[in-house]
Parts: structure tokens; C-alpha cells; sequence
């Protein structure tokens, strides 16, 4: 499984190394690094390994052993979760936590509607909490400006939350020429932004047709790879899909409109792929009134997302077909959905024909590698960070499982135990 970008790896160590730095509260009063004992009726391992009546030994912020048979060390703290499947914490590869509806029940697009800014910040701080309860550990989101102080935030644990990626404002046709995008990405950079987003083409809404020029997303895919960020590229028709994969950008959204033949060429290329199939467009569907009127949020943008539904099923049973394409877990989660994205999951097994236990790898192993963390993230193993989530049931046989989930930890530390 082919890394399309290997230099992004470096900036993911830098991002994990300030999140080590900042959480000293696996270290007990004396120094020395506390030690949790896990013992689980399974380890679903992320890698598509289940490990029946695990033990998993976890040491400060990471795991030391995983087996049947493990001496307890003394001192040691121990959870017994022998009637629950232990898996690593889940990875959204999309998601929007800064996305709230403001105090009036609607949507908060940015513009002025009342809502202060300690309002709105506190909507996102449980946009956070929430998407951690609900076994989410690790987050991409692509992306605004709120990002950068709730990283921060999270990584010093004043507030809970999934670990946090993100690339600040996204960059669009809008932004400039090739030269203008390529200083831009250069600033995201600087500005602390840990992987470019892009919008190639027009929302689902407005029919999802390409905007960004093949010379403009050549320049800012091929600029985040000189710098060593990834790139990531909003894309529903398959005409913008496929100048994203010639122009080297490292991963493809939504897709809605893909076909056969552009899904081969993301395998070629070793494009990651990021579709969705239900929960971006139930969520909108479901929260119709908080969002109508609303920018593009409009009687005929409702109608396309309806008509979406099958033809993203369809797309991603296409997708999971496709020799050799990575396709990767990411929900788009926006306001409405936060705490709720394992029902992208179900979904894509009930609807879009995935096995559980490929689903589960997609959100774990898979989307670690594509993140480039997959040496700290992605699976219950030795030298891993701890990060585990268990579920009441078994998600490889039951992928609704992934709705009880009882216990969380992140970076060794426990946040959510209602077991
Ligand atoms: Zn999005």
C-alpha cells in the first residue's frame, strides 16, 4: 500500500510531539509513567486482526503489549472490559467541528446573526466532546480558521476532543492564479495548517462541475508537496477528479459523480479516496430547517442531496470494486452530525455493500497511513499511541455496534468509561 506523499509524515511527528509535550497526565506524581490494563473479550486490531480475550498493556501515552496471556505489572490500573470489543480509536478524515447551529437553532454560516463569539466557541468545544464520545480520537478538518486555537485547546487538554488536523481556510478558483495559490498554500503553512484543502469543483448543490483550472490545482498540489503537506481536494464530477489525480493532489472528497473509469486512475495514481454515502446528506435532509435559506441551502440544493443518496451508494459499491483504491473514512460532518459519524460506517455496509471488518480497517489502519501517522496511529499494537475505544457487541460481525460505544481513551488517558 503505496504512500502517495511520504513527506507529510514529518509534519504529523511534529504535530504528535507538541500533543506528547503538552499531556503530562499519564505521569504519576512521581515521575514515573502510569501503567492501564485493558482485558477485552476481543481486540479488533485495525489491521483486520481480532485477538479473542486480549490483554493490552498500555504505559504513559502508548501501548506495550497486546496478547491473550499478560502478566499484570504491579501499581498497575486495570479496566475490565472482558465483555467488550476493544478497537483502536476511529479516524474521520473529514470532518467540520467548527460547523454549529447558533443559539437560535440554526445554522451559523459566519455571517451575522447574533451569536457571540464565547456562543459560538463553546458550540464548538462540544462539537469536540461530542465527536470523542462518540469514538472518534483523531480528526481532519478541512477546514476554517477556528481550527487553530481548538488544536491547541485540545492538545493541552483544556477541553476534550479528538486529536486535531487541519487546513485552516480552504483554497478555491477564487484565490488566484497558479503563482497567487502557490504562495497561499506557502502561508497555510506558516499560518500552522497541517495539509491543504481544495475545492475543485461546485458543490452537490450546484451540480458539482469542475472550477478549479488543471494549471491551477497542478500548482497548489504540486507546491503542499514541496513544502510536505498533503492535498486535499473537494470533487464530485468525475472531470475534476480526474485533474486532481493528474495533478498529484494526495486525496479526493465526495466523488459523487465518479465513474469506473476515474476510480482506476485514483488506483493508478495512488489517490486516496473519501467518499460518502449517507451521513453529509441524511444530516442535511434531517436538519432541513435549521439550514433553508441559507446560502445554497435552497429547495433545489435540498433535491440534489436527496438524489444523491442512491448515486453515492452506487459510486462507493464502485469504489470498494476498484482494484487496488484506497478508499478511506471521512464523513463530512457538519453541524448536526458531530458525535454521530460512525453512522457513515453503517451505512456504508448496510448501503454500499462494505464488509464490517473493512469498514473498521478504513476508519483505523488505513486512514492512519493516509494521514501518514500510521508508525503512532491506526491499530492496537506495540509502540503505538493508546488510543482505543470498546463498543458493547462485535463490530466486525454487527457494524452497529459502533453506536454503543462505553469507554474511550486518547493518548493513554481515559475519557469516557460509562462501562
Ligand atoms: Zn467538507
Amino acid at each position: 500500500m503505496g504512500d502517495s506523499n511520504p513527506q507529510p509524515f514529518m509534519v504529523s511527528r511534529r504535530v504528535l510531539a507538541v500533543a506528547w509535550l503538552c499531556l503530562g497526565t499519564s505521569v504519576t506524581a512521581g515521575g514515573q509513567e502510569s501503567v492501564t490494563v485493558i482485558r477485552a473479550a476481543r481486540v479488533l486490531d485495525g489491521t483486520g486482526r481480532t485477538i479473542p480475550n486480549a490483554t493490552v498493556i498500555v504505559r504513559g501515552t502508548r501501548i506495550v503489549s497486546v496478547g491473550p496471556n499478560a502478566t499484570v505489572p504491579a501499581g498497575a490500573r486495570i479496566y475490565d472490559l472482558s465483555t467488550l470489543t476493544l478497537l483502536p480509536g476511529l479516524i474521520d478524515a473529514h470532518d467540520h467541528l467548527a460547523w454549529h447551529f447558533n443559539p437560535q437553532g440554526r445554522y451559523h454560516g459566519g455571517s451575522d446573526d447574533g451569536e457571540t463569539e464565547f456562543e459560538g466557541a463553546l458550540a464548538i468545544a462540544g462539537n469536540a466532546n461530542a465527536t470523542l464520545r462518540g469514538g472518534i480520537t483523531m480528526s481532519q478538518s478541512l477546514g476554517s480558521p477556528e481550527d487553530k486555537p481548538l488544536r491547541a485547546a485540545i492538545a493541552a487538554d483544556q477541553i476534550p476532543g479528538p486529536r486535531l488536523l487541519t487546513s485552516l481556510n480552504p483554497l478555491s478558483e477564487r484565490s488566484g492564479g497558479p503563482d497567487t495559490l502557490r504562495q497561499l498554500v506557502r502561508q497555510r503553512k506558516e499560518q500552522g495548517a497541517d495539509v491543504i484543502k481544495l475545492f475543485a469543483s461546485k458543490s452537490i448543490r450546484e451540480g458539482g462541475a469542475q472550477t478549479m483550472t488543471d494549471e491551477q490545482l497542478a500548482a497548489a498540489c504540486g507546491e503542499a508537496k514541496a513544502v510536505g503537506l498533503r492535498s486535499v481536494v473537494h470533487a464530485h464530477s468525475a472531470e475534476s477528479m480526474r485533474a486532481a489525480a493528474m495533478a498529484g493532489c494526495s486525496q479526493i472528497e465526495h466523488g459523487v459523480f465518479a465513474t469506473p473509469k476515474v476510480l482506476k486512475l485514483l488506483a493508478e495514481r495512488k489517490v486516496y479516496f473519501d467518499p460518502q454515502v449517507c451521513l453529509v446528506f441524511r444530516n442535511y435532509l434531517d436538519n432541513r430547517a435549521k439550514y433553508q435559506g441559507i446560502g445554497n441551502y435552497n429547495d433545489s440544493g435540498f433535491a440534489s442531496m436527496e438524489r444523491a443518496l442512491p448515486l453515492a451508494a452506487r459510486m462507493f459499491r464502485q469504489a470498494i470494486a476498484t482494484p487496488g483504491l484506497h478508499v478511506v473514512y471521512g464523513t463530512d460532518a457538519v453541524a448536526g452530525a458531530h458525535g454521530r459519524n460512525i453512522e457513515e460506517l453503517v451505512c456504508r455496509v448496510h448501503d454500499g455493500g462494505q464488509k464490517p471488518m473493512d469498514a473498521i480497517i478504513s476508519a483505523t489502519s488505513l486512514n492512519a497511513q493516509a494521514l501518514g501517522m500510521a508508525d503512532s496511529l491506526g491499530a492496537v499494537a506495540p509502540g503505538k499511541l493508546a488510543d482505543l475505544i470498546a463498543v458493547q457487541g462485535d463490530p466486525s460481525r454487527d457494524i452497529e455496534a459502533l453506536r454503543r460505544v462505553v469507554f474511550v481513551m486518547k493518548n493513554g488517558r481515559v475519557y469516557r468509561n460509562d462501562h
